[in-house]
């Protein structure tokens, strides 16, 4: 379905990110993904991508930052020559009481979270305007589509990223840059594998379809939105989580 497309996959040496790109590179896309600090992984993972017959480069790149985000588009472009979809998965929670929560615990989350996706989109605009066609998918959450306690700046930076996706859209809707946002429920990743069982249990429970999704459930998701079956769809949330928030 994304032959001979390129992808930028922010944050995936593991987990949904590393879902996604895996999806991409059996239906043909090159992929160019980043990660904070798992060097080893990433290049393991290079290699397991490559093997789909694609092109696959890992860069170590912190995606909260604005110049390195652009220094990283910059080095893409040399390195495949053109970019068709961003994902803006790269994502860290700091949970905590809002009591208790410090001005650093705020400040990282939303860097981290929600500037990445200004600092990648604003980025990748250029080569999207050219090529007059682009997909930005950005992964936010029903914690920012509902809140939760103990994680207002994780909520935050989720809440943010709708906007920013509905703002995009509209704003760039005229040129056939699509722009829509993900929110998956609760995903079995390493960021929810240390959460206290009984509460996952306690979760599960509530959920209509009774089980925690897998990055195959979201990556499939990723895959309809960055591939032209979805060519007709902008601005959008689509909740992926087996009927948790409706
Ligand atoms: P994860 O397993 O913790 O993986 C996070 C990924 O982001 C890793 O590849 C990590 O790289 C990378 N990363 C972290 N900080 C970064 C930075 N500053 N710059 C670049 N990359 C960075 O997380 P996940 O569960 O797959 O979640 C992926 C996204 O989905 C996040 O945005 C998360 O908020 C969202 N989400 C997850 C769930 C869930 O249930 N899991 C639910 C809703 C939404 P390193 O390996 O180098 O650290």
């Amino acid at each position: 379905m994304l032959k001979g497309k390129t992808a930028i996959i922010t944050g995936a040496s593991r987990g949904i990110g590393k879902g996604v790109a895996e999806l991409f590179a059996r239906n043909g896309c090159n992929i160019a993904f980043t990660f904070a600090s798992s060097v080893e992984k990433a290049r393991a993972f290079e290699a397991e991508l490559a093997a789909y017959g694609i092109k696959a480069i890992g860069y170590q790149s912190d995606a909260a930052d604005f110049n390195a985000a652009h220094a990283l588009v910059d080095q893409v472009l040399k390195d495949f020559g053109n970019i068709d979809i961003l994902i803006n998965n790269a994502g860290i929670t700091k949970d905590t009481l809002i009591m208790r929560m410090s001005e650093e615990q705020w400040d990282d989350v939303i860097h981290v979270n929600l500037k990445s996706a200004f600092n990648m989109t604003k980025a990748c605009l250029k080569t999207f305007l050219k090529n007059r066609a682009g997909s930005i998918i950005n992964m936010s959450s029903v914690v920012g589509v509902n809140g939760n306690a103990g994680q207002a700046n994780y909520a935050a930076s989720k809440a943010g990223m709708i906007g920013f996706t509905k703002s995009v859209a509209k704003e760039l809707g005229s040129r056939n840059i699509r722009c829509n946002a993900l929110a998956p429920g609760f995903i079995q990743t390493e960021m929810t594998a240390s959460l206290d069982q009984d509460v996952v249990k306690g979760w599960v429970e509530g959920i209509p379809l009774k089980r925690g999704g897998t990055t195959e459930d979201v990556a499939n998701a990723c895959l309809f939105l960055a591939s032209d079956m979805s060519s007709y769809i902008t601005g959008q949330t689509i909740n992926i989580d087996g009927g948790m928030v409706m």
